[in-house]
């Protein structure tokens, strides 16, 4: 079952190496040397150690960026453009290398996380363009005064990501903040955050010291963050209750605090009768997101309603296909799924497994340790369920992990009840030939993006974000950049012309 590694890219990318975090242009370790170790998911062994930054640590981070914004804000968006440039010619340079501490570091396969480096740069060169576009109004509103709009950048934005797509994040989440003239404060996750602080060597050569600050540690410096009085806005991507935590945190810091979070999903994949089962199966497996983080993916298809006409085919057809999935070390030839990012996370997934089994539901296949695979990784392979009700906790919570729940369904409107019956929003996908009972459906999904005939991608120019529990906001769009500024309007009180220009030659 498991790949084998043809050289040891841990000794050659991680064994030795010092990561720093990166606050106003220097690399610096964490006040009074505080570390976490960084453990490689795909055989249990520690790696590395990173820096845990402290609250002060934090506030150094936010100084650096402060220091930096006005400089930045005047560089406009050409001269704004021009780093990114720079960022994206030093992405390309090192996407190897980056790839490679995804993998290590997050236990995704090394080929997925190549593609996800390749994924960020239309980020890279899309938003300064968008930027360049992004235009005010001159509002008539009353005769005799000019009303116009203008943006105003936040200042220092707090950016928060999660562990799935480490690289991939910390390269393009921050960029519609930096490019609307914020300066920014990242922290990723603990468990992935190898990349970033690799990362943070290229944020240093393409933009201004303190324009870019990377600090690194779990919910004390995240705390830290959201809470600073001088911090506006935070984005944050991850789990709901550490997004409803960071709510009434910033609410607690006793300022105003624009948020946007991007959060989980419970995502109904809806399957018509009309469907050609094999094309869907494989639309399934891939909308799972099985090998590119092992379906720890907020997008997931992880419930897939399936008319009962072509239920056991499905099932049985999907289960065939994952029976034939190479589960091993990430950075080895030919892994199809590498291992769950931590000890503590397959357990919250195995506890899913043994859930759905003692509510009755069918473990048709998968939730084991692969043959051949390291004893020490935290492999799991790939799960699907069966005979899923409604009400069972398999069909209604995110497991975040390699499971996908299938539901059978009779009754158009039973149906939908189903897809919308859970309190997350963030995606949906329909499968049919029937273009019109294609989108009539899509129209009675809730949620924030829709597929048909699809499922997972999404783009740079299409907004992406949940209703519901799923989140606030929209990103990936033009939504988001003027996320990043608020609106000022200017107005002006215009004199008659005629005395104006009466008092002008009078003088
Ligand atoms: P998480 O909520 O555990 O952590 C996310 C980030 O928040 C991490 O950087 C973490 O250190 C930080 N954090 C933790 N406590 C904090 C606090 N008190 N204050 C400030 N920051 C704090 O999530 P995770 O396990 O890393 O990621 C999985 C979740 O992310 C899933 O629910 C998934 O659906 C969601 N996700 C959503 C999207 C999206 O675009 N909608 C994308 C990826 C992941």
């Amino acid at each position: 079952m498991s790949g084998t590694a043809t050289a040891d890219p841990v000794d050659t990318y991680v064994r030795g190496r010092e990561f720093k975090m990166l606050l106003g242009g220097e690399f610096v370790d964490a006040e009074g040397g505080r570390r976490v170790e960084a453990v490689d998911p795909s055989t249990g062994e520690t790696v590395a150690e990173l820096p845990e930054a402290s609250r002060q640590d934090v506030s150094n981070a936010i100084d650096a960026a402060q220091h930096a914004q006005t400089a930045w804000k005047a560089l406009g968006v050409d001269g704004r453009g021009a780093c990114f440039r720079r960022f994206g010619e030093l992405l390309v340079e090192r996407r190897e290398e980056l790839a490679m501490l995804d993998a290590i570091d997050s236990g995704n396969p090394v080929t997925a996380m190549r593609i996800d480096i390749d994924i960020s740069m239309p980020y890279v060169t899309a938003w300064p363009q968008l930027a360049r576009w992004l235009a005010g109004e001159m509002i008539p509103a009353t005769p005799g005064n000019l009303h116009y709009t203008s943006f105003v950048p936040y200042g220092v934005v707090g950016r928060i990501t999660a562990f799935n797509h480490p690289v991939m994040f910390a390269a393009t989440r921050p960029l519609p903040a930096l490019i609307t003239g914020n300066t920014v404060v990242m922290k990723p996750a603990p468990q992935t955050a190898l990349s970033t602080l690799g990362l943070a060597e290229l944020f240093a050569e393409a933009f201004p010291p303190g324009v870019m600050n990377v600090i690194t540690g779990g919910a004390e410096p995240g705390d830290a963050l959201v809470t600073d009085p001088r911090i506006k806005r935070i984005a944050f991507t991850g789990s709901v209750p550490t997004g409803l935590l960071i709510q009434r945190r910033a609410a607690e810091s006793g300022h105003v605090k624009h948020l946007s979070l991007e959060m989980g999903g419970k995502n109904a994949m809806v399957v018509f009768p009309d469907v050609d089962v094999p094309e869907v199966v494989e639309g399934a497996i891939f909308g799972m997101n099985f090998n590119v983080c092992q379906g720890q993916s907020c997008g997931s298809n992880s419930r897939v309603l399936v008319h009962r006409a072509i239920y056991d085919e499905f099932v049985e057809q999907a289960a065939t296909e994952l029976r034939n999935y190479t589960v091993g070390v990430a950075y080895a030839d030919g892994t199809d799924m590498g291992p769950l990012v931590s000890a503590q996370h397959r357990e919250r997934v195995r506890g899913y497994l043994e859930r759905g089994v003692s509510e009755g539901a069918e473990l048709v296949t998968g939730g084991e340790h692969p043959a051949g695979a390291p004893a020490g990784g935290y492999y799991m392979t790939p799960a699907v369920f069966a005979g899923v009700k409604p009400r069972m906790a398999i069909a209604r919570e995110e497991i975040f992990g390699p499971v996908m729940s299938v539901l059978p369904w009779d009754n158009y409107d039973e149906m939908i009840e189903l897809a919308n019956g859970v309190d997350l929003g963030l995606t949906a996908s329909v499968w049919t030939h029937d273009l019109d009972l294609a989108h009539r459906t899509a129209d009675r999904l809730d949620a924030g993006y829709v597929w048909v005939n699809d499922s997972t991608r999404h783009y740079m120019g299409t907004p992406f974000g949940g209703t519901k529990d799923s989140g606030i906001g929209r990103e990936e769009s033009r939504e988001e950049l003027l996320s990043y500024m608020e609106t000022k309007v200017v107005h002006t009180r215009l004199r008659d012309p005629h005395a104006a220009f009466a008092r002008m030659t009078s003088l």
